[in-house]
């Protein structure tokens, strides 16, 4: 679940990334008073099997039951999890659209939700995950080559330049070229990002990351793709 509202006494309106049908958005009726079919089932960072009825004319589907799935994780007790958690659901919530398809976006984010489950939040869980998502909604960047002059981008080259407007890392000798402005990141961040962006993010707890710049970075490309700033991004900022 990405995210509710309480509506009226007893009901709730909720945001779902599901596998099959996209992202929905839904209206739980007597979620308060109907314990037995709801309860703590449609909270943040749970994951349900859930039935629903199409309205003919409305937007909102009409959730009838839901079951929390075994092994899923559930709540994060630790404050760091929570606010990276949030983060995540924020994103995701923010890439995908009602009706496009996002079974990609959805495997991203049940996975990184099951690794922080499991893991301490570390910077190189956040950016796998941005960077898992962003491929898996269409926006995926490239640490690995030039976008200008297409190079593979050494180890040895120096320092490169993430250049947002361009989705992507520019060598030093075409930085002169791109007039945009740039964050200059150190050739083991953009390393560390260009292995995030291919391992399996259940590997990334293990990997290097790609630093403060990278970090830096990515938040750039996504403030260029968004139409507004993620409110979790500061509260997660201001923990880790
Ligand atoms: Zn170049």
């Amino acid at each position: 679940m990405l995210r509710a509202r309480d509506y009226a006494e007893a009901d709730r309106v909720v945001t779902l990334l599901t596998r099959d049908f996209g992202k929905l958005n839904g209206i739980a009726k007597g979620v308060k008073v109907s314990r037995r079919r709801f309860e703590r089932k449609l909270e943040p960072f749970t994951q349900a099997l859930i039935s629903f009825k199409r309205r003919p004319h409305g937007e909102l589907v009409f959730i009838t039951r839901a079951e929390r799935v075994e092994d899923a994780p559930g709540e994060f007790d630790d404050l760091r999890k929570i606010a990276l958690g949030s983060y995540m659901l924020e994103l995701a919530d923010a890439l995908t659209t009602e009706e496009a398809e996002a079974i990609a976006a959805y495997q991203v984010l049940t996975g990184a939700l099951a690794t922080l489950s499991r893991a301490m939040p570390s910077r190189a869980l956040r950016q796998g995950f941005e960077l898992h998502m962003l491929q898996a909604t269409g926006f995926g960047l490239d640490f690995g080559h030039c976008r200008l002059c297409g190079k593979v981008i050494e180890p040895e080259a120096g320092v490169v330049y993430f250049v947002a407007s361009r989705g992507g890392a520019v060598c030093s000798g075409c930085r002169a070229q791109a007039v945009e402005s740039a964050v200059a990141i150190r050739p083991t961040s953009i390393a560390a990002l260009a292995r995030l962006n291919v391992a399996p993010l259940a590997e990334s707890t293990r990997l290097p990351d790609g630093g403060a710049e990278g970090t830096l970075a990515i938040t750039r490309f996504l403030m260029t793709i968004l139409d507004r700033k993620l409110r979790s991004a500061d509260f997660l900022n201001s923990l880790m």
